[in-house]
């Protein structure tokens, strides 16, 4: 089963993602989390990318897919996938298009602008594993340290208020159009945002055709 997920930064892409992931047992395939390991180890991607990440703009076309057509050669994505964060841009919808991959659902995470404004300036990573805690939402046990792993927590550089403003301009502008692409070849199932991580789960595993 390919899945995209499509939603504004913050509309719990990766958390609806880890759980697709863990039921269906398909590795979730997140850009975003692949640009910040190559950040992190100074890689040439890394280097490419760094500008625009920072400054919460789009990584130019031809970098991601192409980050994208070498992830999906992996041998893990034999079974399925789950998209997170890609595609971004028509232009990226079109790529996969033509790689001759066929798309078993779209799902749309609808969240207003103003509940993503709150969640991303809470929202708080662990700087070894990638996981994510909310300051108000999801503490983790002890304050600053991961659950998973014990790793230090910190603020993604690019969920400062002014950065995720950006981010949302760059999402209505370019992202939203996907919307359309995805409804016209009708695969797309919109949800809601329901308020709570666990009722977002039952929603979308039930358009995916399955209970909790
Ligand atoms: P995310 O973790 O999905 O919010 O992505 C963080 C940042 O990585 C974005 O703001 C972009 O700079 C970059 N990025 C991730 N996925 C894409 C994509 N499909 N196209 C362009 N840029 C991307």
């Amino acid at each position: 089963m390919n899945i995209i997920l499509l939603g504004a930064p913050g509309a719990g892409k990766g958390t609806q993602a880890e759980r697709i992931s863990e039921k269906w047992s398909i590795p979730q395939i997140s850009t975003g989390n692949i640009i910040r390991d190559a950040l992190k180890s100074g890689s040439d991607i890394g280097e490419k990318t760094k500008y625009y990440m920072d400054n919460g703009l789009l990584v130019p076309d031809e970098i991601v897919i192409e980050i994208i057509r070498v992830r999906l050669a992996q041998s893990d994505c034999a079974g399925g996938y789950i998209l997170d964060g890609f595609p971004r841009t028509i232009a990226q919808a079109e790529a996969l298009d033509a790689m001759g991959i066929e798309i078993d659902h779209v799902i749309d995470l609808e969240v207003e602008d103003e509940v993503i404004i709150k969640r991303l300036s809470g929202r708080r990573v662990c700087s070894e594993c990638g996981a994510t805690y909310h300051i108000v939402n999801k503490k983790p046990v002890v304050e600053g340290v991961c659950d998973k792993c014990g790793g230090t927590l910190v603020q993604r550089k690019d969920d400062t208020v002014e950065t995720i403003n950006e981010r949302l301009k760059v999402y209505h502008a370019q992202t939203e159009p996907l919307i359309a692409y995805y409804e016209a070849k009708g695969l797309i199932r919109r949800i809601p945002d329901k308020g709570s991580v666990e009722a977002n789960v039952k929603a979308v595993f039930e358009a995916l055709g399955a209970d909790v």
